[in-house]
């Protein structure tokens, strides 16, 4: 077999009807794209005072129905959508109050077998060089991230091919899980490895579940199924809508806890695509007991070296609309952890954080091998999309501890067992926040004392002050003595090189 059959061979094995039919309502998905319009086109004009009611639910931590979602994205008075946005920081802040966790993407392979029109990485563009990491080569990337930046968190990504199935993916993360570097205080080491890649069946999921796989993330990237069919080619994987709209669901089936969903913003109207993530949410809650998306992404189309179609779509989100679809998706979903990346630049990141965004990524680099000192400029080009922020870590953290945000590292909630329905039930009950805060606390210290420059550690001892104040200016109510005592514990345990505590 030459390696286009082999290839072929491998791709007639990935779907497996079985495992999605299942889920489905007499051969129909839970995406009704005329139900969508109709809900957008019979909510309009709305009321205030039926927004005001809106926006308290979503106070309250509830998921909102499709008719709520389609009235907040039909509201057209600019002063209205002003209340819409301070409501959403405020939910943001009772869900996760000032914390922001950080991460980096490591991209591990760009071989792909799909052709999606708006992506670098589809088989049909030549000018992509393609390669696949060794584990070596993974260790070594995780290093430097973990090493000499600071990160705890990633997410891997892997293009769809045999060279990047599930086994290797699996020994990739564990090979990232076992790096672990001398620092000036103490040590760094990856501590969640979160995973993007495609569509998996249950066995495949066990599997990761098996080796310690933090999130799972899919992006569905248009829920809109003709948009869907057009620009993900016939003949190729990604062509099944409902395998890969359906491969939370395996997720769950499978033990993976913790689901990411999100759409490629440009691909078709961003209205239609907010309600596709709500729908998504629901169902999954109505599914799975109440455990809805873990986190949600809203990347927007970029342009890309060998991807022409991202100059031809009309569907381009401008900043204004950008906002108030991460405002409405924060109220729609009031519980899910929401990520930012840096396709954004800075000046837009500074915008949307503080409506609800909970993650971000700095020192990213998204080409294969790229933290590494021999990645050069000409490789930096060839890569599945543009950059729009490129600052490092230790400036992105300086930044957000000046706006008030305290950049959390900690991994501890999955290491807890605190994951899918444990982890909704905190969340909407606000009691996540608490222990996020105190983990926060504790983390960031040992950033600080391991990765910081001196600038940024100036400003982070600050507001690492104010925090742990704030802490004991809430004992008994929210916590009890006993705790603050254990955090000071701990506290000075890390400032003299102790790692990884954690509540
Ligand atoms: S978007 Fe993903 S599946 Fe599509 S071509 Fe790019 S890497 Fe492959």
């Amino acid at each position: 077999m030459n390696v286009l059959e082999k290839e072929k061979t491998w791709m007639d094995s990935v779907i497996k009807e079985d495992q999605y039919e299942k889920y489905m309502d007499n051969g129909k998905d839970f995406i009704d794209d005329d139900e969508i319009w109709e809900k957008l086109n019979g909510n309009k004009n709305p009321d205030p005072k039926r927004i005001r009611d809106i926006l308290q639910k979503s106070l309250a931590i509830q998921t909102l129905e499709p008719d709520e979602t389609a009235a907040l994205l039909n509201v057209k008075d600019e002063r209205l959508w002003e209340e819409i946005f301070e409501m959403s920081a405020k939910v943001k802040r009772k869900v996760y109050d000032n914390r922001i966790v950080t991460f980096a993407p490591l991209y591990c392979s760009n071989y792909c077998v799909n052709n999606c029109l708006y992506c670098g990485f589809r088989r049909e563009n030549q000018k992509e060089k393609r390669r696949r990491l060794t584990i070596d080569e993974v260790k070594e990337e995780a290093k430097v991230l973990a090493g000499k930046i600071g990160h705890k968190r990633l997410i891997v990504v892997y293009g769809e091919h045999p060279l990047s199935d599930a086994r290797y993916i699996a020994d990739t993360i564990k090979a990232i899980y076992e790096v672990k570097v001398p620092t000036k205080n103490g040590y760094g080491q990856i501590r969640r490895v979160n995973v993007n890649a495609a569509p998996m069946s249950v066995e495949d999921l066990r599997m990761l579940k098996e080796v310690g796989i933090g999130t799972y993330q899919v992006f569905q990237e248009t829920y809109h199924h003709q948009t869907y069919a057009r620009v993900h080619p016939e003949g190729t994987i990604k062509h099944n809508y409902q395998w890969r709209l359906y491969c939370m669901h395996r997720a769950l089936e499978a033990g993976v806890d913790d689901v990411a969903i999100g759409v490629l913003f440009g691909l078709y109207d961003w209205r239609f695509e907010v309600m596709g993530l709500l729908y998504h949410a629901r169902e999954l809650e109505s599914k799975f007991d109440g455990i809805g998306p873990h986190t949600i992404s809203f990347p927007r189309l970029m342009p890309a070296l060998g991807a022409p179609f991202v100059q031809e779509t009309k569907y381009k989100v401008s900043d204004e609309d950008f906002k108030k679809l991460i405002a409405v998706i924060r109220l729609s979903v009031p519980y899910t952890g929401m990520i930012v990346t840096a396709r954004e630049s800075a000046d837009i990141r500074r915008e949307v954080i503080p409506l609800g965004c909970t993650q971000t990524d700095a020192s990213t680099r998204i080409g294969i091998g790229a933290y590494r000192e021999s990645y050069n400029r000409q490789e930096a080009e060839r890569q599945q999309f543009l950059l729009g922020d490129t600052r490092s870590l230790d400036e992105l953290i300086r930044e957000l501890a000046q706006m008030g945000y305290i950049t959390s590292f900690c991994t501890a909630g999955y290491r807890c067992g605190r994951t899918g329905q444990r982890i909704m039930k905190l969340l909407r009950t606000g009691k996540e926040g608490q222990f996020c805060k105190l983990n926060a606390i504790l983390t960031f210290r040992e950033w600080l004392d391991d990765f910081a420059s001196e600038e940024t550690k100036e400003i982070g001892e600050r507001l690492i002050k104010k925090e742990i104040e704030e802490v004991k200016q809430k004992i008994p109510s929210v916590y009890p003595r006993e705790i603050f005592q254990e955090l000071i514990g701990y506290y000075e345990r890390i400032k003299d090189g102790e790692r990884d505590l954690y509540f």
